[in-house]
């Protein structure tokens, strides 16, 4: 074969680039700087979109907002001092330059929970019924939580497929060609992952997109903590339930033709100081492991449910807000043990039965469990 024909052909990388536009001249090209991956990060999460429903795009404004996933006004104020709220300092610098772990960090409420996700029409109008109204957790009230923190997950899920293709050229000055081949089986790995992801969540979403424009939310499940306090820790986001309290594990997810659910779960402020944990699914595609997971919630005394909340929050969710009165006022120990639980992003098998060693992180008198499940 000819040194021309080589050249067109698609790169073994696994990039889809053709070689002479990939790996011809990788190894002489000067190695990746970290801010370089940086910038790449921040340029691909500042895209901008609506995410709402297909059907209601015709009524987007042109002006995609920072969009909030735990409300400002109802929520980050109710924790902030001065304005700012504590969260982490989610960068490959500054997990660098702090000894592997994300760094804890003062952001402000105007900052904190965005996400280029929502025009500023839709961001307003579907979560009216939320932000300016008060919780009696109706099932719209419910489902639009949920619809938000799903909504998130796949504008992330979106934007790191198209971020994957990027990191083909992160090995650009390696010489080894081992190592090239090793880096390489890894993105092609991390980038299957992501795209199975991104298939169950169109799955997902166009369920939830569908309720939406129909106004029947008569398919979400939920499980609903109300506590007496305002929780010192706000949070949106969207899991795979892949273990319980207990140990159990749920999921194989080397079963690649399995449709994986997702539960959502949202911390909200309520009227006369009291607040709420809310989690919740749409059940049009079964989820046996959502229940399991919320049984072994359930059969947590109520005295430690909190702590094995904040626990699996901070293992399982990167979109956590804390109190700074409150992060403040805990013992250096136990800060480092949670900044260690939620930077410990490499786990190879997750482990949520250890809450106990949080105990008195919160002290979350719970008042009612509302919830539609039989548990
Ligand atoms: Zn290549
Ligand atoms: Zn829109």
């Amino acid at each position: 074969m000819g040194k021309g024909t080589l050249r067109n052909k698609v790169c073994s990388c696994g990039s889809g680039k053709k070689f002479k536009n990939c790996h011809e001249k990788k190894e002489s090209q000067e190695k990746i700087k970290l801010y370089e991956i940086e910038n790449d990060m921040r340029e691909t999460y500042s895209h901008q979109t609506c995410m709402v429903a297909d059907e209601l795009k015709c009524d987007c404004t042109k002006k995609i907002i920072k969009a909030h996933t735990v409300s400002k006004s109802s929520n980050l104020k109710q924790i902030a001092e001065n304005g700012h709220v504590y969260g982490f300092k989610k960068s490959i610098m500054a997990l660098d330059s702090n000894d592997g772990k994300f760094p804890v960090e003062k952001i402000g409420i105007n900052k904190a929970s965005v996400f280029n996700g929502f025009c500023s029409k839709h961001d307003k109008e579907l979560f009216a019924i939320i932000e300016d109204k008060e919780i009696v957790f109706s099932n719209e009230q419910i489902f639009i939580l949920a619809y938000r923190a799903i909504s998130r997950e796949l504008y992330l899920k979106y934007r790191s497929t198209e971020n994957n293709q990027n990191m083909f050229d992160y090995d650009k000055g390696v010489k080894n060609v081992l190592l090239q081949k090793m880096f390489h089986d890894m993105v092609k790995q991390f980038s299957e992952g992501i795209n199975l992801a991104v298939r169950d969540l169109e799955i997902i979403k166009n369920n939830y997109d569908n309720s939406l424009i129909n106004q029947d939310y008569e398919n979400i499940k939920y499980y609903i903590i109300i506590i007496d306090s305002i929780p010192e820790v706000m949070s949106s986001g969207c899991w795979i339930p892949e273990v319980t309290f207990n140990g159990e594990k749920l999921v194989d997810f080397n079963d690649k033709n399995k449709q994986f659910n997702s539960i959502t779960v949202s911390t909200i402020a309520l009227k006369e100081n009291a607040g709420a944990i809310v989690f919740s699914w749409d059940d049009r595609i079964p989820c046996p492991e959502c229940f399991q997971f919320l049984k072994s919630l359930n059969e947590i005394p109520d005295n430690n449910k909190g702590n094995a909340i904040l626990k699996w929050m901070l293992e399982c969710n990167e979109n956590i807000y804390f109190s700074p009165k409150w992060w403040d006022s805990l013992d250096k120990k136990i800060q480092e043990l949670l900044v260690d639980d939620m930077s410990n992003i490499m786990k190879l098998q997750l482990d949520l039965t250890n809450y106990h060693k949080y105990e008195g992180c919160v002290n979350w008198k719970i008042l009612e469990i509302k919830t539609n499940l039989v548990l």
